[in-house]
């Protein structure tokens, strides 16, 4: 992220500017005299979007070491400060109450979901991959033919995966594993 100076009061100056237009001040009532843009005083770090491969930059707004608000960058020369729906949710995705922030399980016939430790979700992972691989792999077909893939495994990717994650995927789950079902969503 590459942080630089907010411009602390255009919209307050221009309004200031605005009311004196002509021989008479402007009809403003003290509310209107006394609005402030939500961004005032905050800093601006230019950031990507985590959604898809367009890279459309952001600027994120940034005041008392909080993320108030994240909008279009409009000197970006990708996206001009246009953000597409997704995009524009960026601010909702990254703070939102509703965010999970803790594993939950929920068993299997159970009606509630337990609190657990990433290490404990891992270790589950881990070991449910090596079973289901360990029952489903196939050395060679009937004919002979030497194959050592499995098809009782898949991986779907989505367009936030970067590069490095995409590489590692294709490695791990195809080379390593024999995973033959590998997608991605992303279509650019
Ligand atoms: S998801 Fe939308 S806003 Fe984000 S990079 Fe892609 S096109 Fe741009």
């Amino acid at each position: 992220m590459q942080e630089q100076a907010n411009e602390p009061t255009r919209t307050s100056n221009m309004l200031s500017k605005m009311m004196e237009i002509g021989s008479k001040v402007q009809p403003f009532s003290k509310e209107s005299r006394d609005k402030a843009p939500r961004i005032r005083d905050a800093k601006v770090v230019h950031s990507v979007c985590p959604y898809c491969a367009v890279g459309c930059s952001l600027n994120v707004y940034v005041k008392d070491g909080k993320v108030i608000d994240i909008e279009g960058n409009p000197d970006s020369f990708i996206n001009h400060g246009t953000l597409c729906p997704k995009g524009s949710a960026t601010f909702q995705y990254t703070i939102n109450p509703s965010r999970l922030t803790k594993v939950l399980y929920r068993a299997p016939y159970s009606d509630h979901w337990e609190v657990k430790s990433q290490e404990w979700a891992m270790e589950q992972i881990a070991q449910r991959v090596k079973k289901a691989r360990d029952e489903s792999f196939v050395e060679r077909l009937e004919d002979g033919r030497e194959v050592n893939h499995t098809l009782a495994m898949a991986s779907l990717g989505g367009a936030t995966l970067d590069v490095e994650e995409n590489y590692v995927i294709k490695k791990l789950f195809n080379a390593g594993l024999g995973i033959l079902s590998i997608e991605n969503q992303a279509r650019i």
